[in-house]
């Protein structure tokens, strides 16, 4: 079995839920005892929204570089960046390694294009919706993406930063979120991406009748596929 690194802290709150599903999934596939081999960074995601706010990417490439070196030195065989929005810095933290780094928008992308999606709602940061780095992974894959209006996209992002990474979950944002699911639902998406590692803690499929990609989901399930050649 390959040993996963996980780069997570950001925040701690899905960083949990990636090691339950790694976990998960190997149990499911080998059962009995087994379990994910798994190294984790977690970083203190103060220091991180810091960068992000004040727009500092590159000082934030250098602390998660410096974090996926030593999961490299620790023996991990690949790199699962436990965030979609530090994507953003993928590239950059990847030219500093050896081992790969599994794309959390590539990994979504991949199911998307198995269930026929086309034209997908996104969901996720401020950074993530509005910026180029995460939907390109998506237009590339052939799958067009919609994003809220002005003011959802910061109602979304203020959830997410002052709610959710502090693990504060409301049923009052959580209508607020599905209001926003149906006005994209009512643009033609045909499902909508969690693209926020910590929207599953507020929204899940049943919730919804819009088919539902949880990032987290996905991404953790195929690093533990992968650690077992799956
Ligand atoms: N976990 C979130 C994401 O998936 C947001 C926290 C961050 O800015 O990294 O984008």
């Amino acid at each position: 079995m390959k040993t996963i690194g996980l780069l997570g802290g950001m925040s701690w709150e899905s960083t949990v839920t990636y090691y339950q599903i790694v976990n998960e999934v190997i149990k499911k596939e080998l059962g009995g005892l087994h379990s994910a081999k798994v190294l984790l960074y977690s970083v203190d995601f103060s220091e991180i929204e810091k960068c992000q706010a004040e727009g500092d990417w590159d000082k934030s490439a250098d602390i998660l570089s410096e974090a996926a070196r030593n999961l490299e030195k620790a023996g991990a065989d690949f790199i699962v960046i436990c965030t979609n929005t530090m994507h953003k810095v993928a590239p950059k933290i990847q030219a500093c390694i050896g081992i790969p780094i599994i794309h959390i928008a590539e990994a979504t992308a991949e199911v998307l294009n198995q269930k026929n999606i086309t034209k997908v709602a996104l969901l996720g940061t401020k950074y993530t919706m509005t910026q180029e780095f995460y939907k390109e992974k998506l237009t590339e894959a052939g799958i067009s993406v919609l994003i809220p209006d002005d003011d959802s996209v910061e109602i979304v992002n203020n959830v997410i930063y002052n709610e959710l990474c502090l693990g504060i979950i409301s049923p009052q944002s959580k209508q607020k979120y599905l209001g926003i699911i149906e006005e994209l639902s009512k643009k033609g998406a045909q499902g909508v991406i969690l693209g926020c590692t910590e929207i599953g803690l507020l929204v899940q499929q049943e919730d919804t009748s819009l088919p539902v990609f949880d990032t987290t989901q996905i991404h953790a399930t195929k690093a533990a596929r992968l650690a077992i050649d799956k």
